[in-house]
């Protein structure tokens, strides 16, 4: 290990996937994108992190769609030693008995303003393990819950070995949604009073020690995001590896709960959002869940053109992101209008090249790329398409859209094929493109390239949402529903639009189609100035506060130091 990562102490961030370039495709959507934005803003502010993440060496999934939009899924295998360095050290970790071995790999994130990140992709096919011990950190969110189980033990538990064995000093443990929760029960064992001092009755551990260790951020809301391991297979796979009492105390009576566990091993625990926390604070009454609002990386997910720009008007942006606060008065008009363009133009090319569709480059466009899952209500824009359609015929409209349904996820990949069927019926009035494979470059186009960004979750379950932010940093204003990021991003008029008043039970369908008929549509075609207005409202606004950046800032003044 290379001695400019050891000679100060780190935060050791365990994260079970982590987006560190567009072609290592060891992640799968929001989550990991977030710890990704999370690494770059640590390398431009030069924060002491260390990242724990699993090699996945046979990525998540590239997503083929037939002209139905039936999803095929096909392995997207990459290989660690062309881009990182072997780990000199090996760690065992117990699985069903026997030893696993721990490899991995050194990536090193180097951000474009000089600073470099050490990140730690754990790999077990090594050749001291069985074949199928060897696959264990091949498939992000593969397999079954026993397969899952064993690779946050390697996540956890291997992970905290792991930066022990390499030398690394830990300051504080940061674990990025509960895939990492095992950790604290290693770093229970290794903070355990010696036996003969207990009293009968007393746990051996000293937890107290390892809450103030370690900090939980909690991701999501929907129920099925929480990891839960039912006791059975826990015993067969973890072993006695911490008393049962211990463990059911701190991880749940029934099952092995890891949001459970990582609450009660965490003094420091947050959502990604204000609402998010609120939500999580009835979700998990006892506990003090604070809120560190999500933010994008400046510089990831600002199109070229608008970041020539801000060199010019607004320098050093791309280290203090507050200072865009002044793009409504330093930035032009034609300036703006130009880089919009630009970013325009490249939309349409990457459009033209994965579909073959040609864009009107002039036309109000619509976007709208997520992973595709019920709550997120991807249908909601086709729900009356004869209304879409007279839309339309007032102010031309067209809509570009993206998104991957996770392979055991029925209902989102039956949205896809819906999208689809939408799509051939808006034929020859609305222009429609679905772009494949959506991942970190199809983003960034896709934000930067449309006029509006759309976002339509059923509240409360979007958590945060990080693409509307993504598009701000491109002056493109958010259309959403009133959940997540935007109830604290949304002014109306001012940086876009709120759909609904943020209810569950709201028309949000109607409202939305009144919001582009008759607010934003009009804006775009007949106020140009006000149009400008808006995109550098968004900017001022919205890119100076949710960016990684201040989000690294909080994380390290209330979490890291305490
Ligand atoms: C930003 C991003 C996401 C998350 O977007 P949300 O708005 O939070 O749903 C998902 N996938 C990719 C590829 C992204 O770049």
């Amino acid at each position: 290990m290379p001695r400019e990562f050891l000679n100060t102490e780190r935060i050791a961030y365990l994260t079970m996937e982590v987006a560190l370039r567009p072609d290592i495709p060891t992640y799968s959507g929001g989550l990991g994108v977030l710890a990704g934005d999370t690494v770059r803003s640590a390398a431009d502010l030069e924060l002491p992190l260390v990242t724990v993440s699993l090699a996945s060496r046979k990525g998540y999934f590239r997503q083929r769609l037939d002209a139905n939009g039936r999803q095929q899924e096909e392995a997207d295998p990459w290989e660690p030693s062309e881009r990182a360095r072997p780990l000199q050290a090996r760690v065992v970790v117990p699985i069903e008995g026997r030893d696993v071995w721990v490899g991995g790999w050194l990536y090193v994130l180097e951000g474009g303003l000089g600073g470099r990140q050490p990140v730690i992709l754990l790999d077990t096919d090594l050749g001291e393990n069985s074949a199928d011990d060897c696959e264990l950190t091949h498939y992000l969110y593969g397999g079954d819950a026993a397969y899952r189980l064993k690779q946050e033990i390697v996540l956890g538990i291997g992970g905290a070995r792991m930066l022990h064995a390499l030398g690394f000093r830990v300051r504080q443990y940061h674990m990025n949604e509960g895939h990492a929760a095992l950790l604290c029960l290693e770093l229970m064992n290794r903070y355990a009073y010696p036996n003969d001092d207990l009293r009968p009755g007393e746990t051996p551990y000293d937890i107290p020690r390892v809450r103030d260790l370690c900090n939980f951020t909690t991701h999501t809301p929907v129920e099925a995001g929480h990891d839960k391991f039912p006791y059975d297979l826990v015993d067969r796979v973890l072993g006695d590896f911490i008393d049962r009492q211990t463990l059911r105390r701190l991880a749940g009576e029934d099952q092995l709960n890891m949001t459970r566990l990582a609450l009660n091993s965490s003094d420091y625990v947050n959502g990604v959002a204000r609402r998010h926390a609120e939500t999580s604070q009835h979700l998990f009454p006892g506990y003090h869940v604070r809120y560190v609002t999500n933010g994008v990386h400046p510089q990831t997910w600002t199109h070229v053109a608008f970041a020539g720009l801000y060199d010019r008007s607004l320098p050093g942006w791309s280290h203090e992101p507050e200072l865009l606060v002044r793009a409504d008065c330093c930035l032009s008009d034609e300036a703006v209008w130009q880089a919009h363009q630009a970013a325009r133009r490249d939309l349409v090319a990457l459009v033209r090249d994965r579909t073959g569709i040609g864009l009107d480059p002039e036309a109000f466009t619509l976007g709208f790329a997520r992973r595709m899952t019920a709550y997120k209500r991807p249908e909601l824009l086709f729900s009356d398409i004869a209304r879409l359609k007279a839309i339309a015929g007032n102010h031309p409209l067209q809509i570009v859209m993206a998104g991957k349904a996770h392979p055991r996820d029925e209902e989102g990949k039956r949205a896809i094929e819906a999208i689809h069927a939408h799509m051939h019926e808006l034929a020859g009035v609305i222009q429609t493109a679905y772009i494949p494979n959506y991942d970190m470059a199809v983003a960034a186009t896709l934000v930067a390239g449309v006029d509006v960004w759309l976002n339509t979750p059923l509240p409360p379950w979007e958590a945060s949402g990080t693409s509307g932010m993504k598009a701000a940093f491109n002056g493109v204003p958010h259309l959403s529903v009133l959940d997540g990021w935007w109830s604290e991003g949304r002014i109306e008029g001012v940086t876009g639009w709120a759909i609904g008043n943020g209810d569950a039970d709201g028309d949000d369908a109607t409202h939305l189609y009144e919001k582009l008929d008759q607010v934003v549509l009009p804006l775009f075609y007949q106020d140009r100035a006000g149009w400008l207005r808006l995109m550098k409202n968004v900017i001022a606004k919205n890119a100076s506060y949710f960016n990684s950046h201040r989000m690294m800032r909080r994380y390290a003044s209330d979490a890291y130091i305490r």
